[in-house]
């Protein structure tokens, strides 16, 4: 941070912050070329149903691997919004994971979409026409989407679910709980899904509160007939509490960590032939 002197006059010379910001840019500099190569990658997480344990559905998750370590999404992705590379950052991982997904007849797809994304005039139009070039079924496609949008800019975010929906895309309102989403907004905005965030989940291993709040959740979700995953879960006992609050589908290390699309291949097979 930069400091006033004692007469609280001049700004002192900072180094520190000197050093975040070139470490800022380079990075930036980096995720640009890899967008622009292709670099980043699509890892996927199983959705698999509370009732069968099967799995019904796959979430694709970004991956930046670099020379000096992965970078975590919860890094790039805030980085590619500030500077204008989430756009091409999010077209890549669709096209990337529908393309992995046409291997997977029958499983389901959700793809993460940032709201800067939702808030393009075009974004719409552009999906749309990948899945119609990459000749895959609309009604596979869930968009997973956080709050955020739904404050910033609530007009055009409406526009472009609408028109999505009319082609059979599926919408869910990503990390519910953990911001100010509230459930009218599952409604207004014609969510098909609510999915519990992570902290939620991971509170029930601290008390009986827990359990309380995630069962009051489920239940106004259930009463505006809006299916409920749950995700983030690590254990049994979660798992066990979540099923008898009324989720229907489940996400979590348990149930299977984000694989390589090679790596989901072959726990595919390995089911199909148990
Ligand atoms: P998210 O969409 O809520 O995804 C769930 C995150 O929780 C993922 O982190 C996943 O790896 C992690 N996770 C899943 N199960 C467990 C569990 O049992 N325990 C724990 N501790 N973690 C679990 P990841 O992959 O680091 O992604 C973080 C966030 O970055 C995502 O949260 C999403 O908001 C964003 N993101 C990832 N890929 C994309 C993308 O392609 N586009 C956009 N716009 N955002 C993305
Ligand atoms: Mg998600
Ligand atoms: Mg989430
Ligand atoms: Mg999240």
């Amino acid at each position: 941070r930069a400091k006033a002197n004692g007469r609280g006059q001049a700004i002192e010379y900072d180094p520190e912050l000197d050093r975040e910001r070139q470490r800022v840019a380079e990075l930036e500099t980096l995720l640009k070329s890899a967008i622009g190569a292709g670099a980043i990658e699509a890892v996927f997480q199983p959705l698999v149903s509370a009732s069968t344990g099967t799995v019904t559905g796959l979430e694709a998750l970004a991956r930046w691997r670099t020379a000096a370590g992965n970078v975590s999404p919860e890094v790039f992705i805030p980085l590619a919004e500030r500077c204008g590379l989430i756009d091409a950052l999010g077209a890549h991982m669709l096209r990337t994971s529908v393309a992995h997904a046409k291997n997977w007849p029958d499983l389901a797809l959700s793809v993460n979409v940032s709201p800067v994304q939702l808030c393009n005039p075009e974004f719409a139009a552009e999906v749309i026409s990948v899945l119609r070039e990459l000749d895959f079924d609309p009604k596979r496609l869930t968009l997973e989407i956080t709050e955020g949008v739904l404050m910033t800019n609530p007009d055009q975010a409406r526009r472009s679910i609408d028109q999505l929906k009319r082609v059979g895309i599926k919408f869910a309102l990503d990390d519910f709980g953990c911001g100010y989403a509230s459930i009218g907004a599952l409604r207004q905005f014609g969510f098909d899904r609510m999915k519990i965030d992570r902290s939620l989940v991971s509170a029930l291993d601290e008390g009986a509160k827990g359990a309380d709040v995630l069962r009051a959740t489920i239940s106004l979700a259930t009463a505006l007939q809006i299916p409920v995953t749950a995700e983030g879960i690590e254990n049994s006992r979660q798992a066990a509490i979540l099923r008898d609050a009324g989720c229907d589908q489940l996400q979590g290390y348990l149930m299977g960590k984000p694989m390589s699309a090679r790596d989901i291949s072959g726990k595919l097979q390995e089911e199909a032939a148990a």
